[in-house]
């Protein structure tokens, strides 16, 4: 059948008329007000859109907009939120003031930003989400770039027997907030991407997030193939030809649609390594407008991108395989002047093994100046995971730091305690994200205000899982008594303990229930009782993760325990919030270090929720006793049953001894004093610490701001400097091997006190290098047990004599410390237009 396509807007009171542009901005997701709105608009409607704004403003009565356009209390809030949302947008004040010249492009393969757009799954989607969201706050030039999937990521139900299954509901775009960018004549933006077999054409979406903007990529146009319409159909879906199809047109595609949209990716910020072929277009762009070779364009690229990674494990790091690779070669690489030897070597981690497949991650780092972990801990492993990219350059100095991650402050308090926070912490909580400190102001909120506060969300919890409950008990086709039951499971007076992530392996959900018996004496005890909430998809082909679900729903299956234990199908946005705004424990059990930052604990922190978690990822920096509980001291186990029996035990001790009877202690007018000073404690340390404004302020002053000065400097000359460092480091690779360092001598006399020093020289052979283009370091350090050279110095070498080749450096070794120590020296290279001079391949040591 052909059809004529063509789209209605509801109409709307001229008086209403801004509710239409305020649920196209996803500021609306962080501001109550704004929600209420259209919650007073019609409940009803409200519910039935699923919470999303722009679907109900369909649904709405005529009747009901006429209503409510002559209502004053009702235009009134409108105003004020309108008056709220525009001085908001005019960006005044912010902490970026800089030029808005050039563009931060921030891409990522998913993005949370609310429940009614649903492209994420889990956690690195929150993540993308709330960096926009504090990138918008914080007022800098960033927009994002990601993919529009028709289906998203899938919805999750239970069988009667507690197994997971699948569905994929459409979205239906035009009923969500966001809208396709065209031209001004009307006609879609459009850019295309040539694969092997077709070339495949995207539209871009936009959605609106306060200041800043999400650009998404959508391949379902009628100019593609039935299949290449597949290509944005869904989130993690397909094989793994359908993932770099996905890859290819995010990073490729992506830089295109920004350049379509007049937008220049001056710096881009790859979240995660899916996106990394966005190094390769903007490669193929020096080459093609600078007239650059592939070698300068790399040296353009390196010092304006910047890489986070977020996966502590090899095998969750994306690799294709080499036939793969060989397919899509020319789609990634034409026009960018790179061999297909030197294109593969760029994936490796060991460039000469020609049997390792392709690494996003290793593509990634290599192409960028700047890379971080996400997490203290997870920078650690990270450098340790990614050590033999720079061979034998000593682990501390691998160039990988951290950044740890946040959350978006407004978007996961809940309304009660915002409300509450505002009233004792004044405008600038709202006005100014960057004043962190402001956290300080807990101890003015009295403990019976916070404890009221958090009875209230409790109570919404519980009617909330109860409400939940009957839906998914009437899905399963249960009777009437069944379903009434949902009606007494749960109790708001009750020490409640959630547990809501993801159902991988490694994060354990169901360590609680190792021993069953000791559970069960928690769960029943009639005057200090214990109850569960439990939630968290399974990725669709891990049935080890689904069969842990099973195990929860069978458990609790048994009538004595079954009122105390609640599975709540569909972990999305919602769920969480009511969860981490509602419960009295946020549980958190993975295998240290495999958990690299983790974020919902943070959002139970801000809420009063008191962390229970192993020390891992974000914990292991926020964890004090004073505002939460550990579990372990942060050992790492080889022996996971071992691990298992270890920690489990940790945990049924630490309920019974400290959080049971620190949660049922009451004086005497029935307030928890304690419970709640550690609620104070944990909202006032971690509250600034772990936002993304704290994040996006790091992520500004460590890498955006630099990377934003590096492209000025470069464009300033014409992009000369890229040149002269791509002849500069060519004459070192092909100097290098070359390089020797040899006939040490020192004056040590053998007898060392501490403070003492002496002079050490040597002779190094650089062959054409000139002195002044390597750095030639005396290293010093602390022989540990292993042998290797701990905490070490490097102190560049004063070059004295010079034979030809042959040159003579002295230096002085100063003795610190006592103890056994060890000095070495090595050559790097030098160079002031280089961001850091670790550059895989340039380190040399003295024999
Ligand atoms: C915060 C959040 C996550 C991430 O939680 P982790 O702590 O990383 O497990 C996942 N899903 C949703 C819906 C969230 O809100």
């Amino acid at each position: 059948m052909k059809y004529q396509e063509f789209t209605v807007s509801p109409q709307i009171p001229k008086d209403l008329k801004p509710l239409e542009e305020i649920a196209h901005d996803l500021w609306l997701s962080w501001n109550h007000d704004a929600l209420n709105l259209f919650i007073r608009l019609d409940f009803d409607a409200w519910v039935k859109s699923g919470q999303n704004p722009v679907r109900m403003l369909g649904l709405v009565s005529q009747e009901r907009y006429e209503a409510l356009s002559r209502d004053d209390s009702y235009l009134a809030a409108l105003r004020t939120v309108v008056d709220r949302f525009r001085r908001y947008k005019s960006g005044k004040d912010t902490w970026y003031r800089g030029s808005r010249k050039n563009t931060i492009a921030y891409f990522s393969m998913e993005y949370g930003l609310d429940v009614s757009l649903p492209i994420y799954s889990g956690g690195l989607g929150i993540l993308s989400g709330d960096h926009m969201k504090s990138a918008s706050d914080l007022g800098l030039p960033l927009v994002g770039v990601g993919l529009l999937y028709q289906q998203g990521y899938f919805q999750q139900y239970l069988n009667a027997d507690g197994f997971q299954q699948e569905s994929y509901p459409e979205n239906d775009w035009y009923n969500m907030p966001v809208r396709k960018v065209t031209h001004k004549d009307g006609t879609d933006v459009t850019i295309t991407v040539q694969f092997p077999a077709s070339l495949v054409t995207a539209c871009v979406w936009e959605a609106r997030i306060g200041r800043t903007s999400l650009y998404l990529l959508d391949a379902n146009v009628e100019q593609n193939t039935p299949e290449d319409r597949r290509i944005t159909a869904s989130l993690y879906g397909g094989d793994r030809e359908m993932r770099i199809k996905q890859e290819i047109l995010l990073g490729i595609g992506g830089i295109r649609a920004l350049r379509a949209l007049g937008i220049n990716p001056a710096v881009t910020h790859m979240n995660e390594g899916h996106s990394a072929f966005l190094g390769l277009e903007r490669i193929r762009e020096y080459v093609h407008h600078q007239g650059m070779t592939r070698h300068e364009a790399m040296q353009a690229l390196w010092p304006t991108n910047i890489f986070t990674t977020h996966t502590p494990v090899p095998a969750g790091n994306e690799r294709f395989g080499i036939d793969m690779m060989h397919k899509y070669f020319h789609a990634i690489t034409d026009g960018t002047g790179f061999s297909w030897e030197e294109f593969i070597a760029l994936g490796r981690e060991n460039p000469a093994d020609t049997q390792e497949p392709f690494c996003m991650t290793v593509l990634a780092i290599r192409l960028s100046a700047y890379n971080n972990g996400v997490s203290k801990l997870h920078g650690e492993v990270s450098r340790q995971m990614w050590q033999q990219i720079w061979e034998t350059l000593p682990r501390e100095e691998i160039p990988i730091g951290h950044v740890t991650n946040g959350i978006h402050t407004r978007s996961f308090l809940s309304p009660e305690m915002k409300e509450l926070l505002d009233r004792y912490f004044g405008p600038r909580f709202d006005d100014d994200p960057t004043h962190l400190e402001i956290w300080k102001r807990m101890d003015r909120i009295s403990d019976e205000e916070l404890w009221r506060t958090h009875e209230i969300r409790k109570n919404k919890l519980v009617s909330f899982a109860r409400k939940r409950l009957r839906q998914q008990l009437l899905r399963r086709g249960a009777s009437q008594v069944q379903q009434a039951f949902a009606e007494e499971v749960l109790s708001p007076y009750t020490l409640t303990i959630s547990f809501a992530r993801r159902f991988a392996t490694y994060k354990r959900a169901t360590l609680l229930f190792r021993d069953p018996e000791r559970l069960r004496k928690l769960l029943t005890n009639p005057d200090r009782p214990v109850q569960l909430i439990f939630a968290g998809k399974a990725h669709p082909h891990d049935i080890p993760g689904k069969n842990l679900i099973k195990d929860i729903v069978h458990y609790a299956s048994d009538p004595e325990i079954r009122s105390k234990i609640v599975f709540l199908e569909n972990f999305d946005l919602e769920i969480a919030k009511h969860l981490v705004t509602g419960s009295d424990i946020w549980l958190n059990t993975p295998r240290r270090p495999l958990e690299a930052s983790g974020t919902s604990g943070m959002k139970a922190a801000i809420n009063g929720v008191q962390n229970f978690s192993v020390l891992d990822g974000w914990w292991d920096e926020g964890y004090n006793t004073e505002l939460g509980y550990a579990i372990g001291a942060g050992e790492e186990y080889a022996d996971e049953e071992l691990q298992d029996e270890i920690e489990s035990k940790l945990l049924y001790d630490l309920l019974e001894r400290e959080i049971i009877p620190t949660y049922y202690e009451r004086s005497l007018d029935g307030l928890p004093r304690e419970w709640i000073r550690r609620m104070k404690e944990s909202m006032r340390q971690l509250g600034g610490q772990f936002s993304t404004s704290r994040m996006l302020l790091e992520y500004a002053e460590k890498f955006y701001l630099p990377a934003l000065k590096n492209y000025d400097k470069m464009k300033r000359d014409d992009f000369n400097q890229p040149r002269e460092v791509a002849a500069y480091l060519q004459t070192l690779q092909s100097q290098w091997e070359g390089i020797s360092v040899s006939a040490l001598h020192d004056e040590n006399s053998r007898s060392l006190k501490v403070g003492d020093s002496f002079s050490v020289s040597c002779s190094v052979h650089l062959g054409e290098i000139a002195p002044d283009q390597v750095d030639v370091q005396l290293y010093t350090g602390r022989v540990n047990s292993q042998g290797e050279l701990e905490s070490p110095e490097a102190v560049s070498m004063k070059q004295k004599d010079s034979d030809g080749p042959l040159h003579t450096y002295h230096g002085k070794v100063r003795c610190k410390l006592a103890g056994r120590q060890g000095y070495a020296i090595r050559v790097m290279p030098n160079h002031p237009d280089l961001v850091h001079p670790y550059v895989p391949g340039l380190i040399a040591w003295n024999s």
